[in-house]
């Protein structure tokens, strides 16, 4: 892919472009005049720029409104954008999120240019375990199948059995439990804690599990949560799965982010309050303006290193810089993970 420069639009389609993101719920999250007017500019060149390349955009939960509203073409949680990014037809994709979802991306689909805007957006959990970690796991516990959270680097991937998410995680480890006494699950910890508690395994037995944390769910503290109730009466509250135990037992659900959306959608309460990232509350708001919702978030410094201007550069000059790569072997090793994945989550295959 040679570089190229983004068209510039005219006033008529900046005005038209800037009323787009305004509807589209920027307007809503307290976007002035003068901001959408900047992120137009920018949004414009960037979809114009998206249709030239062939490109498509997946933006992640967590990513910036202005990317989520202004320039994705799909927006969802890991298990999601994985989904779609195997089945997209297009020849590059720009993914707005961080490096293992990226990496995902090129593993499902080896012939895609994948480009990722902030070459720094790692994850502290894909970044807990490397893949001699995993072997020497697997040497400690012979037998045992090794279920990784999708929050992991392709190395990783490459030396577990399966893969899972947040959403999909404790059916798949019942799936595995079915025909074995024992799992070994990484690398998340709380994850992992909370896993065991609800398939009622014994942790270190039954359920082996790895030190690796989310620096944004780890740092919610169960304390606030009475606080929160009494403040705002009939408050629903709903955290990830990535949160400790002590505040998964205090919470009305606990999910992934895509479960929470669809409880917000499906259930009717005077507040709601998503414990994760901010990102998902600032979505909440912009899919269901009718609603309230309270909030104790926090922000994912990793998640908020894509910006539009890095979007632009990249679809500019996709040099070998931006792209992501995978070995073939590591890839073709990675992917038989994700697959069985796809499969366990969705029931095509007998264990
Ligand atoms: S929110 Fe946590 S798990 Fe998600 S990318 Fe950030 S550090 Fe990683």
């Amino acid at each position: 892919m040679r570089a190229l420069r983004a068209p510039m639009p005219s006033a008529a389609q900046l005005e038209a472009e800037q009323d787009r993101l305004s509807c589209g719920g920027l307007a809503d999250l307290g976007f002035c005049a003068k901001d959408l007017a900047q992120l137009a500019a920018l949004t414009w060149r960037i979809n114009a720029l998206k249709a030239l390349r062939k490109a498509v955009i997946p933006g992640h939960v967590y990513q910036r409104p202005e990317i989520l509203v202004g320039v994705a073409d799909f927006i969802g949680d890991s298990y999601k954008l994985a989904k779609l990014c195997a089945e997209t037809k297009a020849a590059a994709i720009v993914f707005c999120g961080v490096r293992f979802m990226a990496e995902t991306a090129k593993i499902l689909s080896p012939e895609k240019t994948v480009l990722l805007p902030a070459a720094g957006a790692g994850c502290s959990l894909s970044e807990s375990i490397t893949a001699a970690d995993v072997r020497r796991l697997k040497a400690a516990h012979p037998g045992a199948p090794v279920a990784a959270y999708i929050n992991t680097s392709a190395e990783v991937k490459a030396e577990v059995d399966v893969i899972v998410t947040s959403a999909n995680a404790e059916r798949i480890l019942r799936r595995l439990y079915a025909k074995q006494p024992k799992v070994v699950f990484v690398p998340d910890e709380m994850m992992g804690r909370n896993l065991a508690a609800s398939l009622g395994k014994k942790l270190g037995e039954e359920l082996v599990i790895w030190k690796g944390s989310c620096i944004v769910h780890d740092k919610f503290d169960a304390f606030s949560i009475a606080l929160y109730r009494k403040a705002y009466p009939g408050v629903r509250i709903l955290a990830h799965t990535e949160c400790s135990p002590a505040l998964v037992a205090l919470v009305d659900f606990v999910g992934g982010t895509g479960d929470m959306m669809a409880y917000v959608e499906k259930t009717r309460a005077p507040y709601y309050m998503l414990v994760t990232e901010c990102g998902l509350g600032e979505l909440a708001r912009t899919r269901f303006p009718e609603k309230n919702f309270v909030f104790m978030c926090r922000l994912c410094p990793y998640m908020k290193m894509t910006d539009l201007r890095a979007v632009l550069r990249v679809l500019e000059d996709p040099s070998p810089s931006v792209r992501v790569e995978v070995p073939a072997e590591t890839a073709a090793r990675a992917k038989a993970a994700v697959r069985r994945m796809f499969e366990l989550a969705e029931d095509t295959v007998k264990l």
